[in-house]
């Protein structure tokens, strides 16, 4: 079984946090174990804790859509959450939520090893940033950063749910999506080689049969 799979299985029984107690189930994730793409949502609504995957309603249609515009699917790219388990009635994740989870997450970027990882919406961003800064003033803007022990591209997007109601919003999200390919594109660029110094040859280049 994939490492990944394995990481699921192990946090299926997950009580770190009272969500524990009214979840249908935990909402590990879902798409392709070794993507280049990851997402990371907020926290799993009513739908996707019934069906135990991300991003199944309303605001994952758009996603899908969004993605399809880049000519890629769900199963080419990874999608999770902030918070692996339903807020009950789809509240806002409570700070100490994201602490007790955010191991998951971290360990989940650790062994997927994206070299892009969208934070969709406020809750992602500031976590994986870091930053106190909202997704209103940072969308948009890539960082370089190390996640999970892997060096990422972090990019910051509106969250699809916010974006459906909301149609400035909407456009602002599908320009930024459209910079995706690039984003991947230049995150898979390896390291240049560090120019080569310039070392006079030992001996004298008419001696070298140079001449
Ligand atoms: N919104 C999220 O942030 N995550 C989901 O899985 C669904 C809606």
């Amino acid at each position: 079984m994939h490492e990944l799979a394995v990481f699921a299985d192990s946090i299926a029984g997950c009580t770190k946090c009272r969500l524990a107690e009214g979840r249908t189930q935990v909402v590990f994730g879902s798409g392709h174990p070794q993507a280049d793409l990851m997402f990371v949502g907020e926290a799993p609504g009513f739908h996707e804790d019934k069906q135990g995957v991300p991003f199944v309603g309303q605001a994952g249609k758009l996603l899908d859509t969004l993605l399809a515009g880049i000519g890629l699917t769900r199963s080419d790219v990874f999608v999770a959450n902030t918070l692996k388990c339903r807020p009950p009635g789809n509240r806002d994740p409570l700070p100490d939520e994201i602490q007790a989870c955010e191991s998951h997450l971290w360990k989940q970027i650790e062994l997927i090893q994206p070299k892009v990882v969208a934070t969709l919406g406020n809750f992602a961003t500031k976590l994986l940033s870091g930053r106190p800064l909202g997704i209103t003033r940072v969308h948009g803007q890539e960082q370089e950063t190390v996640l999970g022990g892997n060096r990422v591209l972090l990019y910051p997007l509106y969250h699809p749910a916010a974006a459906l109601y909301t149609p400035r919003m909407l456009e602002v999200l599908e320009s930024d999506f459209r910079r995706l390919p690039e984003l991947l594109g230049r995150a898979l660029e390896p390291e240049p080689a560090p120019e080569p110094a310039f070392e006079p040859p030992a001996e004298p280049a008419v001696q070298l049969g140079l001449f």
